[in-house]
């Protein structure tokens, strides 16, 4: 009886997410030069019994994405987590590297009915490709996505919907104009094309489209793009390299959803993840540093609970998360967040004034 009590009434003022993120794993099989899975201090899989301590709060959302700072593929126990999700009725994500897809997998992952599978990409051509996500290689990538295709033909089956995610270089968007093509010859249903938003070191600072002079000339190309990719009933999702002067509403959907990182700690997005820390070389953790407006920032961690603690309802309606939310809610006025200061870990983000021309 006590803890039906305990169930029910923590269903009273529980979250209603579009999803949840869960980091299955922050090991990787590649070294992408822009990413920081590198320096992570804490570089494991998320054990399935922790993963089981999320199921309860499946019920909040309709779209699990089992994506972190590391390549899903590589936990051994992404199957069963997929199963377990839909077991639930949820639709469930991730996104990969491209490099795992074996016959063996893709198999599993569509007669899972697993239902967004998303490809990182950085170039249309091998060489572009290959030089950005180092350890990973476009022809091998792309023989496996035939192999997708092939499989889902064989099966008869829809899902999982491919996407390709392409990460925006200075270096590599003369190629944006064939990924229309590739994505049609791949049977992708969506490109969907992002800014470096936390970068790395000075080098990659010119990479980032907004630090560019061309940024205007960018944005024509990526609505001629869209347009093409409307042509050929393609959805063609982009984030505009325009930047404003100051901080306004996080462009991450942070009020709609939260992020479990891999050791369970529920953080906003995955830039104030725990697992964005590095180890300061005794025993301690330190921040991670990023170039942030041409100088070096720290990347601060952000927990507001561990979902092996506490309720996902606790944690989210504690009174710090509720105000991190109100500052980011787009349903409050520009005046209202003006007089709010703009929290520690988002001062020196990208993602709250990326995204305008
Ligand atoms: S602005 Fe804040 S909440 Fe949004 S992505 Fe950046 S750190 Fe996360």
């Amino acid at each position: 009886m006590r803890r039906w009590m305990e169930k029910f009434l923590d269903k009273v003022g529980s979250p209603e997410l579009d999803w949840i993120q869960v980091e299955v794993s922050s090991l990787c099989n590649a070294a992408c030069i822009y990413c920081p899975q590198p320096l992570l201090y804490k570089k494991q899989h998320m054990p399935f019994g922790l993963f089981k301590q999320i199921i309860p709060y499946l019920a909040y959302t309709n779209l699990v994405y089992l994506q972190g700072w590391g390549e899903p593929l590589l936990n051994p126990d992404l199957f069963a987590m997929i199963g377990a999700c839909k077991a639930k009725g949820k639709r469930v994500g991730f996104t990969t590297n491209g490099m795992l897809l074996s016959e063996e997998t893709v198999c599993r992952l569509v007669d899972l009915e697993t239902d967004i599978l998303s490809v990182s990409l950085a170039g249309t051509s091998q060489a572009t490709h290959n030089q950005i996500r180092k350890g990973t290689d476009l022809a091998k990538i792309i023989e496996n996505l035939d192999r997708l295709k092939r499989i889902k033909t064989q099966k008869r089956a829809m899902r999982p919907a491919l996407h390709l995610a392409y990460l925006m270089f200075a270096a590599n968007f003369h190629e944006l104009r064939e990924v229309v093509g590739l994505a049609k010859r791949l049977g992708a249903e969506q490109v969907v094309c992002s800014n470096m938003t936390l970068i790395m070191n000075e080098t990659l600072y010119r990479e980032a489209l907004f630090n560019r002079q061309e940024k205007q000339q960018f944005v024509g190309v990526l609505d001629a793009i869209a347009e093409k990719a409307r042509k050929e009933n393609l959805v063609f999702a982009y984030s505009s390299p325009g930047l404003q002067n100051k901080s306004t509403h996080c462009g991450e959907n942070i009020c709609y959803s939260c992020v479990v990182s891999v050791t369970g700690e529920i953080s906003p997005c995955v830039f104030t993840s725990p697992t964005l820390s590095q180890t300061d070389g005794q025993n301690g953790l330190k921040p991670l540093l990023h170039i942030f407006q041409n100088r070096p920032a720290p990347c601060y961690p952000l927990s507001f609970g561990n979902i092996a603690d506490e309720s996902l309802t606790q944690i989210w309606n504690k009174k710090e998360y509720h105000q991190f939310r109100i500052f980011h809610d787009p349903d409050i006025t520009k005046t209202d967040i003006n007089a709010l200061p703009v929290p520690e870990s988002c001062a020196s983000c990208y993602n709250n004034i990326v995204g305008t021309p």
